[in-house]
């Protein structure tokens, strides 16, 4: 169907509508805001940049808006393109640059999981689109390092003939990079995409060869990439107290008190979780996360200087942040760091997160850092009882988006001709009309079969299989909705399991109930936990190669740390009011995969008979049927077997009364005792 979309009538009418309107921005303004609107994700409401031209605009200036928007051009995928070509570029920049290398990270200036289509320089360089990885460019050779999940991918994607491949964790690019240079020879690095710790790392590497490790001012891959989509501007909103629980003064004074114990003057903020958590706004600048990018300066004080670009946000933030908030432009965070420094201030920075530019700034204006976790992690981690009710009611109704959809699967896969993509799409539609759904809070991994299998699996057109009879479907989704995130695995039996299936899928039911359930002293981390949820598998000689939980946000980051649940240690105490994931499987490559995932809460367990000591226990926040016909009853034992039945009744006592009477019969009939 060709839509009949109104014509752009020029800049002079639009500039007519705008004054018409009250709205004083210029045409010339309105076309730099699109850029940025266009290289941010247009995510599940495309009409959401409109609020940053201004609010209850006229039909008549929407219309021209947005024809015009239609005719500038949408950012290309990074990663297609001649990398030979760039490659050539990128070193002529070097070497007039008097470099005889360059480091490429994979992340952006945040560190964050999602990278803005700007900062996605090692994909554009090397056509490497994996979540993880690192590029070294020499003179006359360049390598590019992955982890074990990508080592298929990284074939794919990336030429032989322009890029070694290598193992990102077996091997440190420094080595590879002192292997390769000369003593006196110079390696760049931007210092806003690298921490602290990496630089000490890549030193100690380079001196071996007699190299330098030379930070560059501006970073040259901008410099050939020519064009390079712009910084994203989505719409920075506030997020209502109803929803955070907590104002935004309460919490900067949490935050001004912790920093005053610590004889701290003010902490750098570059995680824009943290700072979206803290000034109780959201934004839209990466997908599936809710977050503006954005950089903070929180003093002992409790005010904040806030480093964002205005043109983000809705109208009326200064009175929602209010008057000891800041808001001022990202360029003068240096100038900030300096004013601290000048007076020999004593700065908290995340060494784990922060850009080693801030170390940097720091240290030369004078101030004396203190490597302190992000102030924010932990008071963000732990949920307060509004976002924890929020959060509950979030999960009763995806729920039910699930259950339908695994009812629907039900009925339709056994005809074997669903495909990964249909399920995926189908299901998005069941969440898209839910209360407060605001988007998917990262791309659902749709797995058929052998594609199951694979951990990280991205359905695309080129890997979409059909999901077949006699197959297990494993689908991992989530949901972003204004009052929590989701994030939930159901691993389904289409047609009739084999006694092997149904033997693996127990054994990870077992792992899963033993962490839903397990009691333990005030104090304990996640990673004393992990054994839990792998001993039923270990006991066969099985495993599985991810962790078994990791902390979610609320209407945040589906993945938050400093809590997790994983065999590698983590020093953080889990805590009354966070939310993790429970989430064993087990793969089996090239047949089917398994994963069970429910989001658990850690409460205090109270009235133990004879108790001597605080212990803490967690209560399942997801509600949706676990696969029966999957489960070998004569492998659980009595109190497994009466957890199974007790979370059936409650995922029949939560999502029935929101069900239509066919999906109801369905749920009541999988929720059946076993
Ligand atoms: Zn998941
Ligand atoms: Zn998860």
């Amino acid at each position: 169907m060709d839509a009949i979309r109104p014509a752009y009538r020029g800049d002079a009418e639009l500039a007519r509508l705008l004054s018409d309107a009250g709205i004083r921005t210029s045409v010339a303004d309105i076309r730099d805001l699109l850029a940025g609107v266009n290289a941010a994700p247009a995510g599940e409401r495309p009409d959401r940049w409109l609020g940053l031209v201004g609010t209850d605009l006229p039909a008549a200036l929407v219309e021209q808006l947005n024809a015009l928007k239609a005719t500038l051009p949408i950012p290309a995928d990074p990663e297609f393109g001649d990398h030979a070509a760039r490659l050539n570029a990128l070193r002529a920049e070097l070497h007039r640059r008097g470099l005889d290398g360059f480091v490429i990270p994979r992340g952006d200036e945040h560190q964050g999981e999602y990278v803005p289509l700007r900062a996605q320089r090692m994909a554009w360089t090397s056509g490497f689109t994996g979540s993880a990885g690192m590029v070294v460019v020499l003179k006359d050779r360049a390598a590019i390092f992955v982890d074990g999940r990508y080592t298929l991918q990284v074939r794919q994607e990336v030429s032989a003939s322009l890029f070694e491949y290598r193992h990102l964790v077996d091997d440190f690019h420094g080595d590879w990079a002192a292997e390769h240079l000369k003593a006196g020879q110079k390696l760049g690095f931007d210092p806003w995409l690298h921490t602290v710790g990496w630089v000490e790392r890549m030193r100690n590497a380079l001196a071996r060869s007699g190299a330098e490790l030379i930070a560059v001012d501006d970073n040259p891959v901008d410099a050939v990439w020519t064009d390079q989509p712009s910084r994203p501007l989505g719409l920075v909103s506030p997020y209502a107290e109803s929803f955070a629980g907590r104002s935004s003064a309460d919490k900067r004074s949490d935050i001004a008190a912790e920093l005053r114990r610590q004889g701290n003057a003010a902490a750098v903020l570059t995680q824009p979780d943290s700072i979206a958590w803290l000034l109780n706004v959201r934004g839209s600048d990466v997908p599936c996360t809710p977050l503006p990018l954005s950089f903070a300066v929180a003093r002992d004080t409790g005010e904040v200087d806030w480093f964002v670009d205005r043109r983000k946000l809705a109208p009326g933030m200064e009175a929602h942040v209010g008057n000891q908030v800041a808001i001022r432009p990202p360029e003068e965070l240096g100038a900030v760091l300096d004013e601290l420094g000048a007076a020999k201030a004593k700065v908290s920075v995340d060494p784990n997160w922060a850009a080693v530019w801030v170390f940097d700034r720091l240290h030369t204006a004078g101030a004396r850092i203190d490597r302190e976790a992000d102030p924010c992690l932990l008071p963000k981690a732990c949920k307060n009882a509004t976002e924890i009710a929020g959060t509950r009611s979030a999960h009763a109704r995806d729920g039910a988006a699930m259950a339908r959809f695994l009812a629907w699967i039900d009925r339709e896969a056994p005809t074997g001709r669903l495909t990964e993509i249909d399920a995926a799409e189908k299901l998005l539609s069941f969440r898209r009309g839910g209360e407060h759904f605001r988007d998917q809070s990262f791309e659902t991994i749709s797995g058929a079969g052998p594609n199951g299998a694979i951990v990280h699996y991205r359905v695309s057109p080129k890997t979409n299989r059909a999901i077949e009879p006699g197959s297990l479907y494993l689908v991992d989704s989530g949901a972003q909705y204004l009052d929590g995130t989701t994030d939930i695995t159901r691993t389904v039996a289409i047609g009739q399991p084999t006694a092997e299936m149904r033997r693996h899928f127990t054994l990870v039911l077992k792992g899963h109930i033993a962490i839903a359930t397990v009691r333990f002293p005030k104090g304990t981390t996640g990673s004393q936990l992990d054994v839990l949820a792998r001993h039923a598998l270990w006991r066969e000689g099985l495993d599985y190669d991810h962790g078994t939980g990791h902390g979610v946000g609320a209407f945040l980051s589906v993945h938050e740390g400093p809590q997790r649940i994983a065999k590698v240690p983590n020093p953080t105490a889990l805590q009354p009011g966070m939310i993790l994931s429970n989430e064993p499987g087990y793969y089996k490559t090239g047949a089917y995969g398994i994963r069970i995932e429910n989001l658990i809460l850690v409460t205090p367990v109270e009235g133990i008979p004879g108790a001597e000591r605080p212990m803490l226990g967690f209560e399942t926040l997801t509600f949706c049927p676990i696969d029966v016909r999957l489960v070998e009853p004569s492998l659980l034992t009595g109190e497994e077997r009466a957890w199974l039945n007790d979370y059936h009744a409650e995922v029949r006592a939560k999502l029935l009364p929101q069900l239509d009477p066919d999906t109801a019969a369905w749920v009541e009939a999988a929720t059946a005792p076993v």
